[in-house]
């Protein structure tokens, strides 16, 4: 995965240079250690994720766990691949649903995360499955946000709810809390919520999303985190976690080429799970989020 390039290509370098030894010493697991701690940080993961990530590897690595089909190097990929996947999350986690629909879904991020987007796939996605979402566009902050969710809804085949137009500057709580009106008198058993964001973390807007989430009382709120944000993925995520309270991630723009690993640091530093990661701009540029298919790409 291109986001994930050079962390690849360095962990790969630090695994060919135990390839071939025999027992490793504590010094050899020192070296390699400090190597990966080297490139997670230069892939701009978070230092506590960082610290943590290390520690494991080097306890498990001089600890007696071993496991006799392996020679020392595959143990160390091994017990390297383990970890990855335990920062990503561990097992995979599924989109939750209500018990009695419609499931509530709301999209929370910055402008630009690629929330708009996301509802589209999402919704073609869900289309997919069987189900019959409705989206709902309560981002009226941006003037053709409106439209834009219009254009995504015609594509992926789904129904928008959107405010009547002239409807002054509309309130985004009202219009969140008519739709599931709306979904429930039309018997849609999805409702996505797409929701207004700024460029950095504002107060207005975190309020506006959490009114939004207390007026709907979503099954799910989940928080699009664009994947080349870089260091300030951890601030972002935190402040959000604070202002709205998200229960999962989705990692966008998983197809570029800037170091992603801020996004890998996302889920350990807020305790909530990726359930979705975004590929690309086309609507079927998405996929649910599996821990450890992500864990051996990065170290495929
Ligand atoms: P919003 O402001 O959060 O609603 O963000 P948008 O959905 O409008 O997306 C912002 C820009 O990012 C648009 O140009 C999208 O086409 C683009 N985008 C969204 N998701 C992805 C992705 O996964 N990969 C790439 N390369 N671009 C994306």
């Amino acid at each position: 995965m291109a986001t994930f390039g050079n962390l690849t290509d360095r962990l790969a370098d630090t695994f060919k240079n135990l390839r071939g030894k025999g027992k490793l010493s504590p010094a050899d697991i020192d070296g390699t250690v400090r190597e990966i701690r080297r490139a997670l940080l230069d892939a701009d993961v978070a230092l506590d994720v960082v610290k943590l990530f290390t520690g494991n590897v080097r306890e498990r690595a001089l600890g007696d766990e071993v496991n006799k089909a392996l020679n020392p190097a595959q143990q160390v990929v091994q017990i390297v691949n383990e970890e990855l996947i335990g920062i990503l999350g561990g097992e995979q986690r599924r989109l939750q649903f209500a018990k009695n629909p419609p499931t509530v879904i709301m999209l929370a991020g910055l402008q630009g995360a690629g929330k708009t987007t996301l509802a589209g796939k999402l919704a073609k996605w869900l289309a997919g499955e069987g189900h019959t979402p409705l989206l709902v566009a309560a981002d009226l902050q941006r003037p053709n946000a409106v439209n834009q969710l219009q254009v995504v809804g015609e594509q992926a085949g789904v129904q928008v709810f959107a405010p009547e137009p002239g409807n002054g500057v509309g309130n985004p709580v009202k219009v969140s809390k008519d739709a599931i009106k709306f979904a429930k008198d039309k018997l849609h058993d999805v409702v996505i919520v797409d929701t207004a964001g700024r460029l950095g973390v504002d107060a207005d807007m975190m309020k506006q999303a959490a009114d939004i989430r207390k007026a709907v009382d979503p099954d799910e709120v989940l928080f699009v985190i664009d994947a080349m944000i870089g260091q300030d993925a951890v601030a972002t995520a935190k402040a959000f976690q604070e202002g709205v309270d998200f229960t999962g991630v989705v990692l966008t723009k998983l197809d570029g080429d800037a170091r992603g690993g801020a996004a890998l640091s996302v889920a350990s530093v807020t305790g909530r799970p990726i359930i979705f990661a975004s590929t690309g701009e086309g609507l079927d540029d998405f996929e649910p989020f599996h821990p450890e298919r992500m864990a051996s790409r990065i170290l495929d």
